[in-house]
């Protein structure tokens, strides 16, 4: 096979719908072999997983993500400061903000049972405390997902 002919059905073998075994095992005898196609191939083999990917959610999703864009582009009419609090408010639910107030809680928990430690307190006491911690940031976190 040559290179004309393998592109043309390359968007078909990507999405599996060439039944053809011999036309399958020509191309994959031509794409072996030449750089070009093989590059178009995988190519089309990222666009389908995408699409196949998008064709995966949900259509509520796929509409709030509508709802959302139009949200943004009506956000651009807002006055300056209404904006730049609209920008914080998305900012404080990015997950990376998440994570770091994750990290700075355990960091605070961990900071007082060795406080707690130093201190002579029982050491059953801060386990305990550590338990009460974990499952209230436990708790946090599911709640603002
Ligand atoms: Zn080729």
């Amino acid at each position: 096979m040559e290179c004309k002919q393998v592109r043309k059905k390359l968007k078909d073998y990507a999405t599996d719908e060439i039944g053809d075994k011999g036309i399958i095992q020509e191309m994959e005898d031509h794409i072996g072999s030449c750089q070009v196609c093989m590059r178009e191939l995988l190519l089309w083999q990222d666009v389908t997983e995408k699409q196949r990917a998008l064709n995966r959610m949900s259509g509520g999703l796929s509409d709030r993500m509508d709802k959302r864009m139009r949200e943004t582009n009506r956000n651009i009419h807002l006055p300056p400061i209404m904006r730049r609090v609209e920008a914080m408010r998305m900012f404080s639910m990015s997950p990376v903000v998440k994570i770091i107030v994750q990290v700075l809680l355990l960091a605070a928990a961990l900071l007082l049972m060795y406080a707690a430690t130093r201190n002579g307190i029982n050491i059953f006491a801060v386990i305990l405390f550590g338990i009460g911690f974990m499952t209230v940031i436990a708790m946090m976190f599911r709640k603002k997902k």
